[in-house]
């Protein structure tokens, strides 16, 4: 596939993948590896280097040398030029990406080419433009003396930032970090998912070869505890953490942020509502929430699991839904009939089985699917589940309150504006929701009382990337996006000049 990030082993077709620290690949100096498999048949891809200390270590030291080197002596326009410079050539390479997201993920090739590819480009040119065009703020303060003084705010890097990021959108969820982090100035050390590590990985050639200082971007493998993940959030050289995963790792992580007071930005889990009020237009509220159940195989952070659905148009609503996910087509991500693909894990395929295996318990009626389809071939070695409707489950069954991250939904019907808002607060996450209406004072009226960080009225995934990002309750901290981004990724100093 590349020439550097990756080598073929010479003893079996598949690919060694390892650490990119101060511009060179290496391997871990433990020796360790794990291994990488398709969730598409199970096969392996290749060996992954595991990162011990030492390796975090070198990484951490070489992101600090680089601030204090070249990195740091750039001007905001000639740092920005070069972070266009990655994009283009993420684009230029845009099949060697694609390629790689699609073996680790098993995703379809038209998802990872419409999504996930592109999106991970656009975020160095987002936040290149968004470092470069955004103000800060300056007083003028009146002084006894007549002449005054005058403040003026200037932002500045926060130092060596550690990116911790998930599988389900491997590149796209780790520049969306690493963008804003470099167009502030900071450096980097990256601990991808164990789950989908080449993608990040490759992007270190795309460093190279467009002239990124050595040691601005690193990339560690491992897992999370006692592994790569824990060594880079309790380094004491690490000034900040921006993760994106669960929340119970998140909590993990809080802890380890402690040493030292670092600073964190969190975007962790929900169990999203969708409300559908009986006065929506009906195709378009069952396609968006079609897309918002099974796209990714369930694996969207923002993606639905409990639609609320107004008692008039409960069973047409359910029928229809149905009828779409028995069409969905799985199948190798290369075929482009298919529009869903495996579970990125056997680990992860053991969890969903298991919510399909409690809904029942729960009480639920399963409307479709509930396990696993019928693959042909080598397929069945992959990590399949059933698109998987359930109607019936009773208020406050674990299926409806824990996030399962898999391609299934509960629909339940709900009588008027305010048992919907009630039903849907009803969680301890609060990351996005979409609501169904024609009426747009109430639907308005509706997302304002929602408790999440990102409503969509009328929509799914419609993503600016000016706009902020981020959950409440238990979904998050802080935001991203757009300038926000830059509100961990800079301290705000204030400078007083008395004149
Ligand atoms: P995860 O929490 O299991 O792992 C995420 C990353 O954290 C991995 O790189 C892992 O190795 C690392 N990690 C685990 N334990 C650690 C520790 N103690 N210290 C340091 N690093 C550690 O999450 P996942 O299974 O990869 O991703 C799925 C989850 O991510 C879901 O809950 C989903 O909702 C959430 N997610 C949230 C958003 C968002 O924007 N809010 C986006 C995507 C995914």
């Amino acid at each position: 596939m590349t020439a550097q990030a990756m080598s073929r082993s010479p003893a079996a077709d598949t690919v060694e993948v390892k650490q990119f620290v101060a511009g060179e690949f290496v391997a871990g100096t433990s020796g360790k590896t794990f291994e990488n498999r398709s969730p598409v048949d199970g096969s392996l891809i290749g060996l992954v280097h595991e990162a011990g200390k030492a390796e975090v270590d070198a990484a951490v030291t070489a992101a600090r040398a680089a601030l204090d080197g070249p990195w740091g002596q750039m001007t905001t326009a000639e740092r920005c030029d070069l972070l266009h410079a990655v994009a283009d050539e993420i684009n230029r390479r845009f099949n060697d990406f694609l390629e790689a997201e699609i073996l680790d993920t098993g995703k379809p090739k038209s998802l990872a080419a419409h999504i996930d590819i592109p999106r991970g480009a656009a975020n160095f040119k987002v936040f290149a433009d968004v470092v470069k065009n955004v103000p800060t703020e300056s007083f003028f303060l009146e002084t006894p003396d007549g002449d005054g003084a005058v403040n003026y705010a200037v932002r500045v890097p926060k130092g060596v930032i550690a990116v911790i990021s998930p599988w389900n959108l491997p590149l796209l969820l780790m520049t969306w970090k690493v963008g804003p982090a470099l167009a502030a100035g900071n450096t980097v050390v990256v601990k991808p998912s164990e789950e989908t590590p080449t993608t990040a990985t490759l992007l270190g050639e795309v460093m190279n070869a467009v002239g990124v200082p050595k040691g601005v971007y690193n990339v560690v493998h491992g897992f999370g505890p006692d592994s790569a993940g824990e060594f880079l959030t309790q380094h004491p050289g690490v000034d900040a953490i921006t993760f994106t995963g669960e929340t119970r790792t998140g909590e993990a992580i809080m802890k380890q942020a402690a040493h030292g007071v670092r600073d964190v930005s969190f975007e962790l889990g929900g169990k999203n509502p969708a409300v559908v009020f009986a006065d929506c237009d009906m195709d378009k509220a069952v396609e968006g929430t079609m897309r918002s159940v099974f796209a990714n195989c369930g694996q969207v952070c923002l993606g639905t699991e409990r639609v609320y659905v107004e008692r008039p148009i409960f069973d047409e609503f359910v029928a229809r839904l149905k009828a779409g996910a028995e069409g969905l087509k799985l199948g190798r991500p290369e075929d482009p009939e298919t529009n869903m693909g495996p579970l990125v894990s056997a680990e992860h395929q053991r969890k969903v089985l298991s919510y399909y295996k409690l809904a029942v318990e729960e009480g639920a009626t399963v409307v479709t699917g509930g396990g696993v389809p019928d693959m042909p071939g080598d397929l069945a070695k992959g990590y399949w589940a059933q698109p998987t409707i359930w109607t019936g489950l009773p208020h406050g069954a674990r299926t409806t309150s824990e996030e399962v991250f898999g391609p299934c939904c509960a629909v339940i019907p709900f009588d008027g504006e305010a048992e919907a808002i009630r039903m849907a607060n009803d969680t301890p996450y609060g990351l996005a929701c979409s609501v169904w209406s024609e009426n747009i004072g109430k639907a308005n009226r509706v997302a304002r009382k929602i408790e999440a960080g990102v409503v969509w009225v009328n929509c799914w995934f419609l993503r600016d990337l000016r706009t902020a990002f981020g959950g409440s309750k238990q979904s998050g901290i802080g935001r991203e996006g757009g300038v926000h981004s830059l509100e961990f990724y800079t301290e705000l100093k204030n400078v007083c000049v008395k004149l």
